[in-house]
């Protein structure tokens, strides 16, 4: 349940209706406006079906939220929310490129591909350091030590840093490395690790589960954002279906829905999406001309020698052609691209 109240009331005025509310139990997240204040009420709201909401000063409007997620609604909240990291912001006119390797292997790896993709115009480095591998042989990743390796060489060229957390015992150590903290398709539904990236103050970037439906994305995000961590980017990767020639299938249309749904980014990862680096450039255009907020995409200098995800990353060449590209299709659509083609 959303209730609007006018712009005019004061600190007075809103106090009065939410301690009432928070005494009754109800959790509430507010959004302050030049025109209006937002209160959305968090709890079971059937207990509010005859509550006397227009009696309090400035009540103009009680939104029942018909869906099942409230605060990642775009009922609760109008206008895209735009998360701010240092001057990046990611939900606004810009379409923000992140890009590295799968996992970080060593030193000199992860520094050839930070100084390239930060001349091309990415924004932020990702790679992995803990790896959600599917078998327990395949290279795990060099965790703390990997991300060590990332946050300099993402220092050293002026990138922020995303990578992804499994376990609840490591956010506070990748916090310390990380600009935006990434949940694996395979955590989407972790409710517990959710419930715990809800409670700090870091962006945190969610991947959809690989068979999870739209709303149950979409709740996901929720238990983030009802925990107090507003600052949630949403990532759709691709979803499992009969077609076995792509390793997944990109399911574009969930970029325009999630628009109309609620009012968080979206960013696109077309390397898991397709997992096949030929189809890489057509879903990254095609993702930015949906409406996309961003990229996220695999690059690698030797793909054939990557320890993971080899076939679906892009040499470095291959990723600077794609992106002078990608700058017609974002003008296209109104969007902007932080881009220099200065080759290094
Ligand atoms: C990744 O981005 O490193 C990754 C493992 O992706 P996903 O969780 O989408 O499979
Ligand atoms: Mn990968």
């Amino acid at each position: 349940m959303v209730i609007v109240m006018d712009g005019k009331v004061n600190e007075g005025h809103i106090n009065n209706l939410s301690d009432k509310l928070k005494s009754m139990g109800f959790k509430l997240q507010m959004i302050k406006g030049e025109d209006k204040t937002v209160i959305g009420i968090i709890g079971d709201t059937r207990k509010l079906l005859s509550f006397p909401f227009y009696s309090y000063y400035g009540v103009v409007d009680v939104l029942k939220v018909s869906k099942p997620y409230k605060l990642t609604s775009r009922e609760f909240r109008e206008l895209s929310t735009i998360i701010r990291i240092n001057e990046v912001t990611i939900g606004g006119q810009e379409a923000v490129l992140m890009a590295g390797p799968c996992a970080v292997e060593n030193e000199e790896q992860i520094d050839i591909i930070a100084r390239k993709v930060s001349a091309i115009g990415a924004r932020v480095l990702r790679g992995g350091a803990f790896k959600p591998r599917t078998s327990p042989y395949s290279f795990q990743g060099l965790g703390e030590r990997g991300l060590k390796m990332m946050s300099e060489a993402a220092k050293k060229y002026g990138l922020l840093v995303i990578t992804e957390v499994m376990a609840i015992e490591q956010i506070d150590m990748i916090a310390n490395y990380a600009d935006i903290i990434q949940i694996g398709a395979r955590n989407m539904q972790n409710f517990m690790l959710l419930k715990e990236i809800g409670k700090i103050k870091k962006p945190a970037m969610l991947k959809r589960g690989m068979s999870a439906t739209i709303e149950e994305f979409l709740l996901s995000a929720e238990y983030i954002l009802s925990g107090g961590n507003k600052e949630v980017i949403l990532c759709e990767r691709g979803i499992r279906t009969f077609e076995n020639y792509t390793r997944n299938t990109l399911d574009l249309s969930a970029i325009p829905a999630i628009k109309e749904l609620s009012h968080l980014p979206i960013i696109v990862d077309p390397s898991h999406a397709t997992g096949r680096k030929e189809l890489v450039g057509p879903m990254s255009k095609a993702a930015i001309a949906a409406g996309a907020d961003g990229l996220i995409i695999e690059v690698h200098p030797n793909p054939e020698e990557a320890l993971s995800d080899g076939a679906q990353s892009l040499e470095l060449s291959d990723f600077e052609r794609l992106i002078s590209e990608l700058e017609q299709v974002a003008q296209a659509v109104g969007r902007s691209m932080h881009l220099s083609y200065t080759s290094v």
